[in-house]
């Protein structure tokens, strides 16, 4: 068996990838080797910048494995990879130090540990430029888009209501967060005064589609740089859950879970304190039927109205205003809010009384989380199996199985790209929650207790604040 030591140019493997370009490193002290017994080398991989301890025995020279392994992947970033390891190599022979470690290094600095292949893209694409330039890119072609009507948009359940002639609101496509596209909505605001408290990575979305449709916003986020984009827009800004309250007719919250809703209601400074009568507090945020009474009964002493408002779709949905929203509660203020569940929103229905809306929420939810748990043993066993996990995927898009979870999670986990649209540990509190209701309906729910364990030790691994597709490396732990 050949002896590997630093510098040395590798195919290495690691769990859930191919084999991959990469060479021996200095290990880095901030990156623990695993506990075990195994013998392990730190690697860089090419084109990725990503690095990792890895157990030798998924370790083999480069030369020597060049052809068997260099022609097992015809992926353009596989590709790319390669060339930067030829380019490295052919350096070395020249006498001329391989520099190209070092600059993913610069580049990993903000970076995560586990998104080898975007990474990689921003990488490779500005190597390409340097050194393989007919290297192809992929462009994303824009998506046409089938919005429903204004009309089909608010629940059939919601009685008869003149629709305002439409009004084009103001161009959307001034954006101080390039990365977001703002599709302009006709939408007729309100004249109530909007409130909305918590800026995360739905909320900041959502309160940014109520300015951008004319409604006068004013916010509040715990920490106060999330709401500099929402203000630029044209937000005011609060300065406490309290004064957004005081300064609004009907405010709107969207936070983790139920102790973030009870920290910004119960709490110091909070909505309770500004509350007075005829105002409208919805709770946007997904969280148990027991939270949402216990608020609604605050809110309700207080003189307030109080609708509960989950909302269906992800952070793309709530960038375009595209989210499902589902209400419960007063329908006082579920009419009032009209205008705001139009700028937010494809849909949204009124579900009767209170707790409706969580339960919903809680379920679908579940059933989510179960289906990626799913798609994430899958794929692993796909790939113990010997099978190539790209076909795969391929074909299962090809069938009944074929929808935005399978194609938009199931690229997440083969290119190890775990950015947070939903974070998984609000998927763990969903599972928890919806078990929580399993168990006062004494219903058996095997498959969600299950994938709840999955994202327990996902958790525990250090993922809750990454995509929640990463359960894929608890199934591959
Ligand atoms: P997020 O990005 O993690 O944001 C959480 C928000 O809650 C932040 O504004 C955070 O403030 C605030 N917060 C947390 N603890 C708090 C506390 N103790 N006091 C005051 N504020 C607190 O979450 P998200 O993805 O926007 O999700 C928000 C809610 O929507 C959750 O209930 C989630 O389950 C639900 N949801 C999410 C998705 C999704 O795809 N992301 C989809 C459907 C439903 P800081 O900024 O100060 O941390």
């Amino acid at each position: 068996m050949t002896t590997l030591k630093v510098g040395d140019f590798v195919w290495a493997k690691m769990t859930g990838y191919p084999y991959w370009p990469g060479k021996i490193v200095e290990e880095d002290k901030d990156v623990k080797k695993p506990k075990g017994k195994s013998e392990m080398h730190y690697v860089r991989f090419y084109g990725t910048g990503d690095h990792a301890w890895t157990k030798v025995e998924l370790i083999k020279p480069y030369e020597e494995n060049k052809e068997t392994f260099s022609v097992a992947n015809k992926r353009p970033n596989f590709i790319d990879a390669v060339k930067e390891i030829e380019h490295a190599s052919e350096r070395r022979g020249k006498g001329i130090p391989d520099t190209s470690s070092e600059e993913e290094e610069s580049e990993d600095e903000n970076g995560s540990d586990d998104e080898p292949l975007s990474k990689h893209a921003k990488i490779t694409s500005k190597k390409a430029e340097k050194t393989t330039k007919s290297t192809p890119k992929r462009r994303k072609q824009p998506k046409k888009q089938n919005y429903p009507s204004r009309e089909q948009r608010f629940s059939s359940d919601t009685p008869d209501i003149k629709l305002p002639s439409s009004r084009r609101s103001p161009d959307t496509t001034a954006d101080a967060d390039s990365t977001t596209q703002y599709i302009p909505r006709e939408v007729m605001a309100t004249d109530k005064k909007i409130g909305f408290i918590g800026l995360g990575i739905m909320g900041s979305s959502m309160a940014r589609n109520l300015v951008e449709t004319g409604h006068d916003v004013t916010v509040w986020n715990r920490t106060q740089d999330k709401c500099t984009s929402v203000i630029k827009a044209g937000a005011k800004q609060g300065s406490s859950p309290a004064d957004v309250v005081q300064q609004c007719d009907i405010i709107f919250s969207c936070v983790a879970d139920p102790n973030a809703v009870r920290d910004i209601v119960i709490g110091n400074y909070g909505v309770l304190q500004g509350m007075s009568s005829g105002k409208g507090f919805v709770d946007m945020s997904t969280i148990d039927v027991d939270t949402v009474k216990e608020i609604a009964e605050a809110i309700c002493m207080r003189g307030g109205r109080y609708l509960e408002a989950p909302v269906n779709g992800s952070k793309k949905e709530a960038e375009h205003g595209q989210l499902v929203i589902l209400a419960a509660g007063d329908r006082s203020l579920y009419m009032d809010c009209y205008s705001s569940f139009e700028a937010m929103g494809k849909k949204t229905f009124f579900l009767g009384e209170l707790g409706n809306g969580a339960k919903n929420k809680m379920i679908m939810s579940m059933m989510m989380g179960s289906f990626m748990a799913s798609i994430s043993e899958s794929l692993s066993l796909a790939e113990k199996a010997g099978l190539d996990q790209y076909t795969l995927l391929e074909i299962l898009n090809m069938g009944a199985l074929s929808c935005p979870l399978v194609k938009s999670k199931g690229a997440a986990v083969l290119e190890g790209h775990f950015p947070a649209n939903f974070p998984l540990r609000h998927m763990q509190k969903d599972l928890r929650l919806g078990l929580q209701i399993g168990e006062e309906l004494e219903q058996p729910l095997h498959i969600a207790g299950a994938s709840n364990e999955l994202y327990k030790r996902s958790k525990a691994m250090g993922y809750g604040d990454r995509d929640m597709a990463c359960v894929y490396r608890a199934v591959n732990a």
